[in-house]
């Protein structure tokens, strides 16, 4: 029986690229029941709302998304894309795994997973000044609020995702030394966490600024990263630097609701409607949605037909240095599966 997925084409280059992700899915024999849903620019156009209660109530029954790059719509009473999905489904993991796939790079040999908290920590929301003496802005403060829940959920999250993606290892990142309470908590769960691993997924912890410099010294030392939020926003993209940049880094966000498929970079409202953009960021995600469906097989299928014509290098999209179409290119990962 077909899988229902909801799919948010997305704006700019994201119908091109999400067509693009459609093709190829569907030639590697991938089932799925597309429920196509505005959302972003194209569902300001619609509906007047960037998140409209349509596209909401779609995931809200399939409980899986492919999601295209999206317009953050500017000016007041629009609400927030990320925020409204992270919260109306509990998104509470934020996956990005990152591969070297393009030949030449500064690291042939990285291949590692990083995991965020995505709900708590310094991204809670909850900021305000303090006025002192005539002076109403004279300080500011930013809350972190880590619970013991939250930092359980997420720690067990990756665990399970090592296992099930047979890797070796889980590295919890944290600032405990400084932050003993906040970061402390996190620390001390994850522990716990990881000793009902032990024997089956190895356990380090780094402290956040050692790690990054472990991540440009060594990525290849590393595997599974967990990590709370504000770290997690950082150390994302830093790995995606390492692995040649946004353009073939796809992400997932995760709850206990739903789970939302998409590319990292976003609408490149300078390549939109020229029929270059490079789908492969959203293919990989959609990658990532066929594992966790339970079809790893075909979307190593899919990932190889990728890979496999990059490495080739005769049929690249312009980021990658070729001149060849979203089209075309697309054209060269079908012919390979
Ligand atoms: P961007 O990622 O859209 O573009 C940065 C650069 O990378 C551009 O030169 C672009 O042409 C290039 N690029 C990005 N994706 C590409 C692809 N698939 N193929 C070829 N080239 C690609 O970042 P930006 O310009 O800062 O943001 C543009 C818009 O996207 C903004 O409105 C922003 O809010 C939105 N955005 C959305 C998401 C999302 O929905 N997940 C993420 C980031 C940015």
């Amino acid at each position: 029986m077909s899988i229902p997925v909801t799919l948010i084409p997305g704006d700019g280059i994201g119908p091109s690229i999400s067509s693009a992700t459609v093709r190829i899915l569907e030639a590697a024999g991938a089932d799925i029941a597309w429920d196509p849903q505005v959302a972003g620019m194209a569902g300001v156009a619609k509906y007047g709302d960037p998140i409209p209660d349509a596209t909401l109530d779609s995931i809200k029954r399939t409980r899986l998304a492919l999601k295209g790059p999206l317009e953050t719509p500017v000016g007041e009473g629009f609400r927030s894309i990320n925020v409204a999905l992270r919260k109306t489904f509990d998104l509470y993991a934020n996956v990005r795994p990152a591969h070297s796939i393009i030949p030449g790079g500064r690291y042939s040999d990285i291949d590692l997973v990083l995991v965020r908290e995505n709900t708590e920590g310094l991204y809670t929301g909850i900021e305000h000044y303090v006025r002192v003496g005539e002076d109403p802005r004279a300080a500011a403060e930013s809350i972190a609020i880590v619970t013991r829940a939250g930092s359980e959920r997420i720690v067990r999250y990756a665990f399970e995702y090592a296992l099930r993606h047979h890797r070796k290892k889980v590295t919890l990142v944290h600032k405990a030394n400084i932050l003993k309470f906040s970061q402390g908590l996190f620390l001390d769960t994850g522990r716990l966490v990881a000793r009902e691993y032990e024997g089956r997924i190895q356990f380090e912890e780094r402290i956040v600024d050692a790690m990054a410099m472990n991540l440009v010294l060594h990525p290849e030392r590393f595997d599974v990263i967990v990590t709370t939020n504000l770290f997690g926003d950082i150390l994302s993209d830093q790995i995606s630097g390492l692995v040649g940049g946004l353009g073939l880094a796809p992400g997932a966000n995760v709850g206990l609701n739903g789970a939302i498929f998409e590319a990292v970079h976003g609408t490149a409202p300078d390549i939109a409607g020229k029929g270059i953009a490079n789908p492969g960021a959203l293919v990989l995600a959609g990658c990532m949605m066929l594992e966790h469906l339970g079809e790893g097989e075909r979307a190593r299928r899919v990932r190889d037909a990728l890979e496999g014509t990059i490495r080739e290098g005769k049929t690249l999209t312009h980021d990658l240095g070729g001149t060849a179409s979203t089209d075309e290119f697309t054209d060269a990962v079908i012919a390979r599966l």
